[in-house]
């Protein structure tokens, strides 16, 4: 079988997910576009992990080698040798699989262990292993068990990083062995489906995004401009409008069941006009009490914990921006905060954040549940500001409340209630322009100071960016409450 049609365990996994993504990953690559900074990332941070879980078998050994070839011919070696592996390969009949580890046990048998990233056991990951487990089997070996290794979230660093209290090991065997029902023929019709000339036809809808996101777009192309898959928490409703060829809202029978959000859409997209519920807006407009503390964060938060007594994946202020108006048609004063990143972030986050934030005053946030949690986790960490803390709390009021409310709704929204939407549909403003446009990439931009291998001319850059991006999170809050207050005065 020609090299190219070799069936990797990354390549059955997306098949599983859909096969017309698995014919395009063999037959027009150009439709699948590299992964992007994020996924990167998740890639990059998963070898981390995996290099730290291998220290759980201290006599193992790495077939270290990225060629091939090489990986392959050390293998067949090494196992005949029955020692602990970490990243042997194995390939029969076009199937092909790089393990994690190898554990060689009793007379002839072994385990394999497959180490992830995620904090529990994903049905993904059981189809991964067994996949691995039918290629190791093809190849002469005789599996015991499996087992998963994934990490512990309530593991806290004290000192150096413990792989015996990050990493959690479960045995899967048997839902492994459930999973291998029907492998070869799944197998079987992955091979058909690489060699057809064709693309297989596939309905779009949630595969495209479970387990992850399909990175084909061309399938998504030709949807109407509001569409029913832009549906407010649409669920199964999008694909089932879908299946029954209803793809524009504006489409969607008047007696379909709609929930109150899902209706105003449906009305906006046949109008193309705003809907504005003057009563809660005014509602909301009076919870505000000035001055008001216009409040964003942005953190990090990594698999394998920085600090000591942080957790995997805790979020870790790195940043705030802070827009203070004293009074209505006062201009705002800004503060703001970015971590030098030479060290735990946080006190100093705290302390001037403590220092801006006074003791009265609405705290206006998108989202904030996201402020409040990053807030309670910083009193829990550093007891001195338990109170304060449990204060400032209480001041904090969320701006996304009335959009995810749809008391205001523009059908440029498309379905968003993130402030990305709303702010453009709204205001008129947006965030293009910037280098860092939105929070993922701040915290990889932040990521990159951390690692200190980027110049000093490059790390300048990053923290401009970084600056201006959050500072605008804060702005365009200023200018929804001032573009909803004038709307609630009756402006058109
Ligand atoms: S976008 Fe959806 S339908 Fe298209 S290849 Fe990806 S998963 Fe399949």
């Amino acid at each position: 079988m020609a090299k190219t049609r070799l069936l990797s365990k990354s390549k059955y996994m997306n098949g599983l997910q859909c096969p017309r993504y698995l014919w395009f990953l063999f037959n027009d690559k150009a439709e699948v576009p590299d992964v992007g900074a994020s996924t990167q990332h998740i890639f990059d941070e998963g070898h981390r992990v995996g290099d730290l879980a291998q220290t759980l078998f201290p006599h193992g050994l790495k077939v270290d080698t990225d060629d091939f070839g090489l990986n392959l011919d050390q293998t067949k070696k090494l196992v005949l040798e029955r020692r602990t592996l970490f990243e042997p390969g194995f390939l029969t009949d076009g199937i092909y699989s790089r393990l994690d580890i190898l554990d060689p046990v009793g007379k002839d048998e072994w385990d394999i262990v497959e180490v992830k990233s995620s904090t529990k056991v994903k049905d993904e990951n059981i189809h991964d292993i067994s996949f691995q487990r039918r290629c190791c089997e093809r190849s002469g070996l005789k599996i015991r068990n499996c087992h998963l290794v994934h990490i512990n979230n309530q593991y806290i660093r004290h000192g150096n990083v413990e792989p015996g209290g990050l990493f959690t090991l479960e045995d899967v065997t048997d839902k492994v062995i459930d999973a291998s029902t029907g492998i070869e023929d799944r197998i079987r019709e992955m091979f058909k489906v690489i060699l057809q000339p064709e693309p297989p036809s596939v309905t779009i809808g949630s595969r495209c995004s479970e387990p992850y996101d399909c990175p084909v777009k061309s399938c998504w192309g030709g949807l109407p401009e509001y569409n029913v898959f832009q549906l407010y928490r649409g669920g199964k409703k999008c694909a089932e409008l879908y299946a029954r060829g209803v793809q524009s809202l504006q489409a969607i029978p008047e007696d379909y069941n709609l929930n109150a959000q899902q209706r105003i859409q449906r009305t906006c997209a046949i109008s193309r006009q705003p809907y504005f519920n003057a009563k809660a807006i005014d509602r909301f407009l009076s919870t505000l009490k000035y001055p008001l503390y216009y409040m964003d964060f942005e953190t990090i938060s990594l698999v394998i914990p920085l600090y000591d007594g942080t957790r995997p994946y805790q979020r870790m202020p790195f940043q705030f921006s802070l827009h203070v108006v004293a009074a209505p048609g006062q201009a705002p004063v800004h503060y703001s905060y970015l971590a030098e990143g030479d060290g735990d972030p946080r006190p100093q986050f705290l302390a001037e954040l403590r220092e801006h934030l006074g003791v009265a005053g609405s705290i206006v946030t998108y989202n904030g549940a996201f402020e409040k949690g990053v807030l309670t986790e910083l009193g829990e960490a550093f007891l001195g500001f338990q109170d304060w803390v449990a204060a400032t709390n209480v001041r904090v009021v969320d701006l996304l409340i009335p959009f995810r409310e749809f008391s205001y709704y523009h059908p440029e929204q498309k379905g968003s209630a993130s402030i990305k939407h709303v702010l453009p549909a709204l205001t008129g403003r947006g965030y293009e322009g910037l280098d860092i446009a939105k929070g993922d990439d701040a915290s990889l931009a932040f990521l990159q100071i951390l690692s200190g291998e980027i110049s000093a001319d490059a790390m300048l850059k990053i923290r401009e960016d970084l600056l201006k991006y959050c500072s605008l999170d804060t702005e365009a809050m200023i200018l929804i409450i001032a573009r909803l207050t004038s709307l609630a005065l009756g402006a058109p």
